[in-house]
């Protein structure tokens, strides 16, 4: 059977299996295009487990595009906290202000037009939200296909997602949201990315090359990776009485814009060590997409909270916990630090 004969005749097991199998998550309850919208977008780089509880706070808080659109950033962002990737909050409350005052796009150039809506995202939207026949190709999507199909193609070049998004777009059927969830469901729980695919549990055990073969993992194809930038930083959290110091991150670079405690190159902001006394010290890692941080915090007492610290450090702002945890969105990268203040 040729590949996309092979592909026509996986769909109906697929829909089948997905009806009895489907994941029961909080964004597949009272769609509109506006949830589907948010949880694609929170969805993007981050793991279901850890979406679930926030997607749930997000929509109490924000429940409509009309409602994200009137709320100002800040408050978009300590609503994102913890998420990471914080470009995807503005990202989304920008796209909030466009469907306010102009509807909800209908088509895949106008959802895709959306900010922070790339390929994948669109093609999600548009078939979950809107029904059209859009295919959301993702690395999970990849890895079933490739192997359903025996494939070889390196699959971290960008030809391969059009070439498979081509292929699905010929045999996507009416149920085209269900299609695209089953695709995703069955990478997330049958076809698993680490370790052994669970194929006797599997839609496509009777039809796929790949285990046909015994050759499961040896798909997907990838190209090697790149190993990651590591940078070694020290991590200040000082403290005056009750308050805490924070810092405005720069507008450009990693957690643009966002709040956390000053941060420098290893051995940088020492001299400033001089002028408090050290209550603790801890490691932490935190990994970006192209960069490690590895980090080396230390908790300073300092007698007053005027201190200027330029010219290493940007302003600083002092708060308490309180006022810290109700107003400032403080990034995950940051986290065994924040312990010390909570
Ligand atoms: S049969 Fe196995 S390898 Fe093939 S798609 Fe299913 S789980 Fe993946």
């Amino acid at each position: 059977m040729d590949d996309l004969n092979l592909l026509f005749s996986a769909v109906p097991p697929l829909l089948g299996w997905y009806r009895l199998h489907k994941r029961d998550l909080p964004w597949r309850k009272q769609r509109t295009p506006y949830t589907v919208l948010v949880s694609e977008l929170m969805l993007q780089q981050t793991r279901v487990e850890a979406v679930k509880e926030r997607y749930v706070h997000f929509l109490q808080r924000f429940p409509t595009a009309e409602a994200l659109a009137d709320a100002n950033e800040e408050e978009v962002l300590k609503e994102w906290e913890g998420l990471g990737y914080y470009s995807r909050a503005r990202n989304l409350h920008k796209a909030a202000k466009i469907i306010k005052s102009e509807g909800f796009p209908q088509t895949w150039i106008g959802v895709r037009a959306l900010p922070g809506v790339g390929d994948y995202t669109a093609g999600a939207i548009c078939s979950i939200a809107l029904g059209l026949p859009s295919p959301a190709v993702d690395g999970n999507v990849l890895r079933i296909l490739t192997r359903l199909l025996a494939d070889g193609r390196n699959t971290d070049d960008i030809a391969s997602k059009k070439y498979f998004s081509k292929r699905l777009e010929v045999v996507f059927p009416k149920e085209a949201g269900e299609f695209t969830e089953a695709l995703m469901d069955l990478g997330a729980t049958v076809c698993v990315p680490n370790g052994e695919p669970m194929c006797g549990a599997c839609p496509w055990v009777s039809i796929c090359k790949a285990h046909a073969r015994g050759e499961e993992l040896l798909f997907p194809v990838r190209a090697e990776k790149k190993a990651r930038r590591v940078e070694d930083l020290s991590v200040y959290v000082f403290k005056c009485g009750e308050k805490y110091a924070i810092e405005k991150r720069p507008p450009g670079g990693l957690l643009a814009g966002l709040w956390g405690f000053p941060i420098v190159p290893l051995g940088l902001g020492e001299p400033y060590m001089k002028q408090g006394s050290l209550l603790a010290t801890k490691k932490a890692k935190h990994i970006f997409t192209h960069v490690e941080w590895r980090m080396t915090g230390y908790l300073i007492k300092v007698d007053r909270c005027e201190v200027d610290f330029a010219p290493t450090f940007a302003p600083l702002t002092w708060a308490t916990p309180e006022e810290i945890k109700a107003r400032y969105a403080i990034p995950s990268a940051f986290r065994a630090f924040k312990e010390w203040i909570e």
